[in-house]
């Protein structure tokens, strides 16, 4: 069963209210709001923004938040209201060239995580589920502002996350499994694919040495909170951890060599996948919500629709601010096309239409697709196509990805496969 919702109202209250009224029992109540908004006007907003001076010195500051380096556009590119190649065509001239150099690489490692998780998918499931309460320390004043801003916000820049996840791995001896879903339920950017990547390599199941989170990166990287923690004087932190035993992950047979290349890429170019009715609805789900969307830029006159899935949210029990973050983006996409919203499962919603939609490298949009079989599916914008070999580690997914070695320069070569439209201003 399928439900039609009204449309929201634009804004973030607007938001919050409907995600109270329509979505009740779906979702975390913990009262937390972000600052950071949704929509395409927020993210083209952010991306016009986007400065990339002293970006190499200043990414890995976390304290204070004027001193942080850091884009902030990853809720943006995480549901695709920016995809890569064009935020990789705006970098070009927004700062230095090793500062445009060092945030392209960044780009890759999100390209490098969607290739993975594109192609290795959904981890069985823990037997123990998550107890999500993570219960930390919160004595400690790095542990307290990190959790605090990502419970009260929904963002923390890589280098907190870093912290937490070794924290927790390494120091407190949790399952990052657990970890990955503290931070899945939080995060506005919140990915299987680039949390999972992080998360394995900072606790080092993927047979890499762990992640050392000590109070040398918080004086460094957080100047001022070490004074103001009562742990001054007898910092759990103070020295390295020792390195527990982890089973290596990386045995997986799936990460050298990709069996079924096109399941994990999907198509070049726009496919007739069922059927040859021309398409009524552009599908459009948490992966695929920006203008720039292929299928959405593919049919403009066409209606869109995207579906809550009952079951997912049920089980998922993300907090209210990432339900918030993703109806604000529908009600500014409600303005600009007549919008569907319906709660349900994707397929009764969706497998009697004739569908046009762009392909996701995930497992959801996958099994969804299968039963409501488009009529078309539009390519994901790749900033590389994945291929079939070895992706295992970072630095062999490069040099087969980009054509260079790692350690080789410059990246300007590397053009992104999808054509984009003109800079964003
Ligand atoms: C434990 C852990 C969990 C993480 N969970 C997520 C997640 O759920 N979703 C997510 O998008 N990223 C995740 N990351 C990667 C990274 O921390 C975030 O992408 C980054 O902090 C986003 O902030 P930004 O846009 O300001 O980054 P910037 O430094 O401005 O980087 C620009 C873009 O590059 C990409 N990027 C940067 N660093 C990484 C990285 N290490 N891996 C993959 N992509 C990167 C992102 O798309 C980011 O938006 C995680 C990292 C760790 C260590």
């Amino acid at each position: 069963m399928s439900e039609l919702l009204p449309q929201p109202e634009p804004g973030p209250e607007a938001a919050a209210e409907f995600v109270a009224r329509h979505l009740d029992g779906l979702y975390r109540a913990d009262g937390s709001v972000s600052p950071i908004r949704g929509g395409q006007s927020w993210a083209d907003r952010a991306l016009a923004a986007l400065d990339l001076t002293d970006y190499s010195r200043t990414r890995n500051n976390v304290y204070p938040l004027p001193e942080r380096g850091v884009s902030g556009l990853s809720p943006y590119i995480r549901h695709g209201l920016l995809d890569l190649p064009t935020v990789w065509h705006q970098a070009a001239d927004a700062g230095p060239e090793a500062d445009v150099h060092r945030f392209r690489l960044e780009l890759l490692w999100q390209e490098y995580a969607r290739h993975r998780y594109a192609r290795v998918g959904r981890l069985p499931p823990r037997a123990d589920g998550s107890d999500r309460r993570p219960g930390w320390d919160t004595s400690m004043g790095c542990i307290e502002a990190t959790t605090d801003e990502l419970e009260d916000d929904g963002r923390l820049p890589g280098q907190a996350r870093l912290w937490l996840a070794a924290h927790w791995t390494t120091r407190l001896g949790r399952d990052w499994r657990e970890g990955e879903d503290y931070f899945f339920t939080h995060l506005l950017d919140g990915s299987r694919a680039a949390n999972r990547l992080g998360w394995q390599l900072a606790s080092g199941v993927d047979a890499l040495r762990p992640y050392q989170f000590t109070r040398w990166q918080v004086e460094r990287r957080a100047p001022g909170l070490c004074a103001s923690c009562d742990h001054v004087a007898d910092c759990p932190i103070d020295q390295p951890a020792p390195v527990p035993a982890h089973e290596p992950i990386d045995a997986d047979p799936r990460l050298s060599h990709d069996s079924d290349l096109h399941a994990t890429a999907g198509p070049d170019r726009p496919m007739p996948w069922a059927g040859d009715e021309p398409p009524e609805v552009v599908w459009v789900t948490a992966e695929s919500l920006g203008d720039r969307d292929p299928a959405l830029a593919a049919h403009p006159d066409l209606p869109a629709a995207f579906v809550f899935d009952r079951a997912l949210l049920a089980r998922l029990q993300l907090s209210a601010k990432r339900l918030v973050f993703l109806v604000e983006a529908l009600a500014e996409l409600a303005g600009r096309r007549p919008l569907e919203l319906w709660l349900g499962s994707p397929s009764a919603a969706l497998n009697r239409r004739s569908v046009a939609a762009t392909f996701a490298p995930v497992p959801g949009w996958r099994q969804h697709a299968g039963r409501i079989n488009p009529g078309l599916v539009h390519p994901w914008p790749w900033l590389r196509r994945p291929s079939a070999g070895n992706i295992a580690r970072f630095s062999i997914w490069f040099e087969y990805h980009v054509g260079v070695r790692l350690d080789e320069q410059p990246l300007d070569a590397l053009i992104p496969v999808m054509p984009v439209a003109e800079k964003v201003s």
